[in-house]
């Protein structure tokens, strides 16, 4: 027997009407690539799409076809997210970092035929045009003062929406019509294609404005500093629609003193973003003296939080620090740390040990642990494993790939590539990425604790421990750090300071002092370039 509630499909399109009938004031603020901050309302952003979903038509996109986006965090690129989608498109953000071949190949493969970009990129918007034979038309996004001169043939995003009319009919598609796309950051081979659907997005709107989630509501002022570009800005774009959060968009100043700008100029109350953005928040923080008066909660993830964060914003910014594990084929958010009642009243130090973990999984997210002997690991908290997920938000193939190429293991699970642990709460906690693990006399030395309890050392502004071979136990740590700015800490020190926070067996058997880490496409440390350089390296102990 069928229940007799409406099938109304869940539509991106219908978060935006519903901003725009009762949210319709709530504003809208971003740093432009102008340079001015530029203020609207949900009411008018929702106009802007339908006049933008108009303009589309006429360039000729039809249901289906790709329209890709290299753009930072504004006002236009959130019109982008909702026209594009709601007209029955699919929105595929380009992430500005990839190497230039590594673009042409995604908008290759993409079949992208509308390219709309930032005059920052211009250059990258030239080689597109120049190379991916499906691209039909450039938009540059800005008003006709600010075309750029060297990309001759490109439209202007103002000058396009202009006569166009402010109400669209958003068509009733089919909930599972492919509502966006996101390339893997590819640090091995070329990127993969992750195909959101109009359902898997709205699903996760839901999940991710939950309290014990991201916690995202009509009370907050929110800042996604992750980037539009990255997996939907984590989906926060669509989740402030949904629950008519203020929206502040920082464009292209994700700098520590830009930021603090616009946190103190709107009131911002919850930021979401990678460690490193926040590193920088917090090194600016220090340096002019001052600390966070409106945030409450700071959303960590995309790389694990130091300990040290964490008590950085809690102790010293009075905000709370949710820590958060996703991916992009998990839309992202897969896990988040809150607190649980048997908590309350512990001392400090002690949740913080609960806090550095990724946190537990969010309703419409499974988790298990599989060895490598194939068969399931306990939630003990101790037990390491590959870790599973299944859901409907996360993938279950790539673009264009047969759904084995997804890595799903054969019952349905889709294999993450992390390692990690699951305690008897539910928090797992990531110890690896399965390709970066050290494995010394059989067990896995967990990176991750072990750069942790580095970049807690004042002196250390960044660490990355990778595994080289060692005639006895197999692979061993070597600790590659970057020397915090003005400070001169010795090996010795580092070694001092690590002995007291780590069990013996995960010392690294060296430290060497390196001028900067390499860094991918989406902020992450390349641990396969760092091996390929370190490869020569011996241990002499
Ligand atoms: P991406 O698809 O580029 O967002 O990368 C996803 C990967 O980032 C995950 O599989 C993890 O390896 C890593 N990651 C994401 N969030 C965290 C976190 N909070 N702690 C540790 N690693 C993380």
């Amino acid at each position: 027997m069928f229940g007799l509630m409406m099938d109304e499909p869940l539509l991106i399109s219908r978060q935006l009407a519903f901003a725009q009938r009762f949210h319709g004031a709530v504003e809208v603020v971003s740093r432009t690539v102008e340079g001015p901050i530029h203020r609207t309302s949900w009411g008018a952003v929702a106009r802007r799409a339908a006049q933008l979903a108009h303009a589309l038509t006429r360039l000729g996109v039809k249901p289906g076809d790709r329209v890709a986006t290299i753009a930072w965090n504004t006002h236009r690129h959130l019109e982008l997210y909702f026209a594009v989608s709601g007209m029955g498109a699919v929105l595929h953000t380009i992430n500005p970092r990839l190497p230039p071949d590594q673009l042409v190949y995604v908008v290759s493969h993409a079949e992208d035929s509308v390219l709309f970009f930032d005059t920052t990129f211009t250059k990258l918007a030239q080689l597109a045009a120049a190379r991916c034979p499906s691209v039909r038309a450039v938009v540059a996004m800005t008003d006709a003062a600010h075309l750029p001169a060297d990309l001759p043939g490109a439209l202007e995003y103002e000058g396009l929406l202009a006569p166009e009319q402010e109400a669209f009919a958003w068509p009733e598609l089919d909930e599972r019509t492919a509502s966006s796309l996101c390339y893997t950051s590819g640090t091995s081979g070329f990127p993969k294609g992750v195909l959101y659907s109009h359902r898997s997005t709205v699903l996760h709107s839901y999940g991710i404005a939950m309290a014990d989630a991201l916690a995202i509501s009509a009370a907050d002022v929110t800042l996604p500093v992750v980037p539009m570009f990255h997996v939907n800005a984590w989906g926060i774009p669509y989740a402030a629609a949904m629950t008519g959060s203020k929206l502040v968009l920082p464009g292209p100043g994700m700098d520590g003193k830009s930021l603090l700008e616009l946190i103190d100029d709107e009131g911002v109350t919850s930021l979401l973003g990678v460690p490193t953005v926040w590193a920088n928040l917090l090194a600016h923080l220090k340096s002019v003296d001052r600390s966070l008066t409106t945030v409450r909660k700071v959303v960590i993830g995309g790389a694990a939080c130091p300990t040290s964060m964490i008590r950085a914003f809690e102790e010293g910014h009075g905000a709370r620090v949710v820590h958060a594990w996703g991916m992009t084929e998990t839309s992202p958010l897969g896990t988040a740390n809150v607190m649980l009642p048997k908590h309350q009243g512990i001392p400090y130090e002690a949740t913080l040990a609960v806090k550095a973990k990724q946190g537990r999984p969010i309703f419409g997210v499974d988790l298990r642990l599989i060895g490598d002997d194939g068969l399931e690991k306990p939630h003990d908290g101790a037990t390491s494993g590959h870790l599973q997920v299944r859901g409907p938000w996360v993938a279950s193939a790539y673009f264009k790939q047969e759904p084995t190429d997804v890595g799903t293991h054969a019952d349905g699970w889709f294999a993450t590539g992390d390692i990690a642990t699951i305690d008897p709460d539910g928090y797992m906690q990531i110890t690896d990425r399965s390709k970066d693990v050290i494995k010394s006399g059989g067990e896995w030395v967990s990176s991750i604790d072990l750069e942790n309890a580095a970049v807690g050392h004042p002196g250390v502004a960044q660490a990355a421990a990778i595994g080289l071979a060692h005639p006895k136990w197999g692979e061993r740590p070597l600790l590659l750090v970057v020397r915090a700015p003005g400070a001169d800490p010795s090996r010795e020190e580092i070694g001092a300071w690590l002995e007291t926070r780590l069990v013996k067996w995960w010392m690294p058997d060296a430290i060497e002092f390196v001028e900067a880490l390499p860094i991918g496409a989406t902020g992450k440390i390349l641990k396969r370039t760092l091996r390929e350089q370190f490869a020569e390296y011996r241990f002499t102990t």
